[in-house]
């Protein structure tokens, strides 16, 4: 097998593998490196996202709310369901059958693409020489003009509660529970306390949710993010805000996690704990000393608006580098570096990078917040729709939250767009475009929607930012 190519890639997660295929379809020399082996001990693509992140929770998360609409919903449209049950190991074998059905698909692909797979770790010298170890155990050198890294992310943990392989998990462990925790403890109310926390709690565990911040989902817009809460609380999350989790232990075959609030000194007694206080850049073993390659003060490899890294011909692109966590960027980061290498301008959109937490319901943004805005004395106005008044909405049965567009008051170029509703995380993908094409609100809602669809809402909150959304009552109309 050659041990010289074009490109070699390190890291097959979706950072890695788009860099991998796009760098092979544009006829470039392309080796892929990946290290990931499953539970059975194989070789799997597809890094985290495909593993055990992005694919396993939702599969978890369409799965309990489809549980939930069935026991809590379907009566109030005609529908009687009995002997409805929760069966875990048979959902979770449904998700390890998803996961590795994609996880082959990426081999798959890799390989019908023409791009060569290495399995083992790698480590990158100077002049881009790489030292590959293969399972098992034999190392060689691999040489390439271009070496993307893309070698993602792991969870943070906390010295207070170090995970445990029964009792304190990391997401990973809270997506192969093998049965509903009676109280479940979840630490941290981000993206993946929430998910995760949802799909436990949809199931029938107690769940208790403790986050540091006063703030809920400060990331998110602050109108947005309360209503939110209120409906996650509703939902059962006893999400509890402001606390400082001191230390833990287990005793008596459960989890005591101690902790503080405004209140004083607490303590609570869980049969699992979630730890969710975030991920953390994965570079160990990967840079030998004399690589070039830096990393920034936060751990996160230091690289430029084009991903390039301080080492000639290396680039750096996903989860293990600056810029949100997520599955999407990363690949977009990828298509941008393989595109580059083979000369074209391509550049990744920073301004436009859609977030979503799938809880329900689904809470999606993209741009600005209103709070970003005030606090960089920008003037703008709102519109917002609420889903209550959507025919759609009400014909689905599932009225809760809104959508709301934010234009710039002088230009009216839309500044960022978010959303509290079902489904919203395919709703976002309008106002992406919107954005990514310069849109104004009046261009949105010129545009025509089909009726009725949930993104009439999203072209009502548009005409709502100059008063003329149609299906909001008692509004006073601007000429
Ligand atoms: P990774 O997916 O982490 O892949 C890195 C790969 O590099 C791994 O396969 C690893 O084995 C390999 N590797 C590392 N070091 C080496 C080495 N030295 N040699 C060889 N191989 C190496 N994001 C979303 O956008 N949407 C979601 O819904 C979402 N849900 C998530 C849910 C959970 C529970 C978690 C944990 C994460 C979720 N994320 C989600 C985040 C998403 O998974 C990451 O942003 C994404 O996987 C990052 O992609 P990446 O390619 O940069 O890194
Ligand atoms: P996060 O950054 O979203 O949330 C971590 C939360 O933990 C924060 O609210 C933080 O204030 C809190 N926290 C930190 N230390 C704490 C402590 N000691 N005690 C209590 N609370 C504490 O991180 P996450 O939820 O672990 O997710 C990690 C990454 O994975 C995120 O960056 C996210 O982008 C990505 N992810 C994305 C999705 C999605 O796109 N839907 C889903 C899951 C994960």
């Amino acid at each position: 097998m050659s041990t010289k190519f074009d490109v070699i890639v390190i890291g097959a997660g979706p950072a890695g593998y788009h860099a991998a295929i796009r760098a092979a379809q544009l006829g470039l020399n392309t080796a892929c490196i990946e290290k990931w082996l499953d539970d059975s001990g194989e070789p799997a693509y597809g890094g985290t996202c495909l593993n055990v992140g992005c694919i396993p929770s939702k599969a978890l998360l369409d799965t309990s709310h489809k549980f939930i609409e069935a026991r809590d919903h379907f009566s109030e449209i005609g529908l009687t369901v009995t002997g409805l049950k929760v069966d875990v190991p048979a959902m979770i074998a449904k998700k390890s059958e998803v996961v590795r059905n994609l996880t082959r698909g990426i081999a798959g692909l890799l390989k019908a693409n023409g791009v060569t797979t290495f399995e083992g770790s790698a480590r990158v010298h100077a002049s881009r020489s790489i030292e590959f170890t293969a399972h098992g155990g034999g190392t060689q050198t691999l040489n390439a003009d271009h070496i993307i890294i893309a070698t993602g992310s792991v969870p943070v943990e906390i010295p207070p509660c170090p995970i445990t392989a029964d009792y304190i998990i990391d997401s990973t462990g809270a997506l192969a529970l093998e049965s509903v925790p009676k109280r479940l403890g979840v630490i941290g109310a981000g993206v993946i306390g929430l998910e995760l926390g949802s799909v436990w709690a949809r199931l029938g565990a107690e769940v208790v949710v403790l986050e540091a911040l006063d703030e809920f989902l400060p990331m998110a817009d602050a109108t947005i993010a309360k209503e939110a809460l209120k409906q996650l609380r509703k939902q059962g999350l006893d999400i509890r805000l402001g606390t400082r989790v001191t230390g833990s232990e287990i005793k008596k075959k459960k989890v005591v996690v101690a902790y503080s609030d405004s209140d004083g000194d607490k303590s609570e007694t869980f049969d699992k704990l979630i730890v969710a206080v975030g991920r953390k850049p994965y570079t160990q073993d990967l840079l030998a000393a004399d690589s070039g390659v830096n990393l920034d003060e936060r751990g996160f490899i230091y690289v430029n608006d084009l991903c390039s890294t301080d080492a000639p011909g290396v680039y750096a692109v996903g989860d293990v580098v600056r810029g949100p966590m997520l599955a999407h960027k990363g690949m977009e980061e990828g298509i941008m570096v393989a595109e580059r290498i083979a000369g074209q301008k391509t550049l990744v959109n920073y301004d436009c990078v859609p977030s979503v937490v799938y809880t329900h319901p689904e809470i999606s943004w993209v741009g600005k917040t209103e709070q970003e805005l005030k606090a960089a004395g920008e003037s703008y106005k709102v519109g917002s729709f609420p889903m209550v008044a959507s025919g759609r909405a009400m014909a689905s049965n599932d009225t809760v939250g809104m959508i709301k567009v934010i234009a710039d008051d002088a230009t009216d170029r839309i500044l960022g767009v978010h959303m509290l509703c079902a489904h919203s995380s395919e709703l976002i993908a309008e106002a992406v475009i919107a954005m990514e094409f310069g849109s104004s609100a009046e261009d949105l809602g010129l545009t025509m929607f089909a009726h009725p669809t949930l993104s009439e809402s999203l072209h009502e909150a548009a005409l709502a930012v100059s008063g003329h959304a149609i299906h909001v009552a008692g509004r006073k109309r601007k000429k």
